[in-house]
């Protein structure tokens, strides 16, 4: 114990706790642990200094389950998901998921798919099968599998980058323009050929949670097979959009509904209402998962087929999106969606009403969020906002430029999730106000009083 007598040491551990003098332990394995009660709060004081979920309207991912639903996961943290052997019932139950998604999704009949930690797991599994079929494809017709390429627009998450750099497969991005975050069957166009081993398309963007054009780029790539005999597929990033559209549009498809929609993912932890890490990723048919990618090994004593990038995972969050489906089904998850709606339209209500602010695409579709921007001119932009509401009341909300050609344009974005009160969505409006006027007064904050502001506003 680093400096310490003995005598410090007992009566540390009798009236205190040697961390409350110490620094943490951060550089070196520890010589020597310390009480359990000590270890629980060095952790738990380290995390009272992050930001508090319930105030952070920068994620996507789920911050509140219910109490029932939160005992589940606890009493199963100890369960291996990928143990198939001796937890068969855990494997069901992703196999039940796997089918009310399909059911969900449209899916013309018996289909496969799997659990993932999250969508960029099933991303990456989901462009992994557009590769192979491709080559099967091609290997089959003689031709050369050297170049292949993916089309998606510059609206998609990072992840599609990702894919493409660590699977060598070549992008092709449709840039953005001012007042058009979204992409469709004209911008995909011009980058088809038959190396394209797919084309993304976003329901439900990270940037303003509008949905790409996927019916016009269905139309389209019909009208390719039919005149160019190739057979694109789409694959749907349904990360946040796969768990809204469903209930707050009914009958808009984007889904299996459309015959080369091939694929879709989407994030459990998102909207699907489960905590962090679970994604899904779901077939149109089973032949669309390409059998080269499975793997059989019996290690666990009964033989098993995986298609996954990570091997052991606890089983607690599938069986919390099992939960959750049966907790809620179609109405419940409805009316959570419709909540969350109602309760970032009135915020967009405030937004613009104040004339301060001018909101991004709030009578198309899009996920329960509020997209906005400064309306004319000021001493001050989206990102002193941010910060101002941050060191004021400490609301997380992100202000970020665009991808390019749209990178001159900032937004700021504020997700309006189950937990968010009517009460809160007031309180937040005249933090908003409130921000602007101390801004108005005392211009944009420069880069140094920013940083000051990020250090001491708990982030
Ligand atoms: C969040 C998100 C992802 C990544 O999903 P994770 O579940 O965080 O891995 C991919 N695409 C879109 C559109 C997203 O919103």
């Amino acid at each position: 114990m680093g400096g310490m007598t003995t005598g410090d040491a007992i009566a540390a551990a009798l009236y205190g706790n040697r961390f409350l003098t110490q620094p943490a332990p951060s550089t070196h394995f520890p010589d020597t642990g310390m009480s359990p009660v000590d270890a629980m709060r060095l952790v738990d004081e380290d995390l009272a200094m992050e930001g508090d979920p319930q105030r952070n309207l920068a994620t996507f991912v789920t911050t509140w389950m219910e109490p029932e639903a939160q005992r589940l996961i606890a009493e199963n943290l100890h369960r291996n998901f990928i143990d198939h052997a001796e937890y068969p019932i855990s494997a069901e139950i992703e196999q039940r998921c796997v089918r009310m998604l399909a059911d969900l999704f449209h899916a013309p009949g018996p289909t496969t798919g799997c659990r993932t930690q999250g969508s960029s797991e099933a991303i990456m599994l989901g462009a992994l099968s557009l590769k192979w079929k491709w080559r099967e494809r091609r290997k089959a017709a003689g031709r050369s599998t050297e170049s292949p390429n993916l089309v998606f627009g510059g609206d998609v998450h990072v992840v599609w980058e990702k894919f493409c750099r660590y699977f060598d497969v070549e992008p092709r991005i449709v840039p953005l323009a001012e007042d058009k975050y979204t992409i469709g069957p004209d911008d995909v166009e011009p980058h088809l050929d038959e190396n394209t081993i797919g084309v993304v398309a976003v329901v439900g963007t990270t940037f303003t949670g509008h949905k790409d054009d996927v019916v016009g780029i269905n139309d389209l790539l019909l009208r390719f097979k039919q005149e160019h005999e190739l057979d694109i597929p789409i694959h749907v990033d349904g990360a946040s959009g796969g768990f809204v559209w469903p209930f707050l549009y009914p009958e808009s498809k984007w889904d299996f509904r459309l015959e080369q929609v091939r694929s879709i993912n989407v994030s459990g932890h998102k909207y699907g209402l489960v905590y962090p890490g679970i994604g899904w990723l779901v077939f149109r048919e089973e032949s669309d998962l390409a059998q080269d990618l499975v793997f059989y090994e019996n290690y666990l004593g009964k033989t098993d087929a995986t298609f996954t990038l990570n091997f052991s995972t606890g089983a607690s969050m599938v069986l919390a999106q099992y939960y959750n489906f049966v907790r809620l089904g179609r109405e419940g998850y409805t009316y959570v969606m419709r909540q969350m709606q109602a309760n970032a339209r009135a915020l967009a209500r405030h937004a613009a009403e104040s004339g301060r602010f001018e909101v991004i695409g709030s009578d198309l579709e899009q996920l329960p969020l509020v997209a906005f921007k400064l309306a004319g001119k000021h001493t001050y932009d989206e990102s002193d906002i941010a910060w101002q509401l941050a060191a004021e009341r400490g609301w997380m909300v992100p202000a970020y430029t665009l991808p390019p050609n749209a990178e001159h344009v900032k937004i700021l974005r504020a997700l309006v999730k189950e937990t968010m009160s009517r009460e809160q969505v007031e309180r937040l409006s005249r933090d908003m106000h409130d921000a602007c006027e101390t801004l108005d007064k005392k211009g944009g904050t420069h880069e140094s009083e920013r940083q000051q502001v990020k250090q001491g506003s708990g982030y």
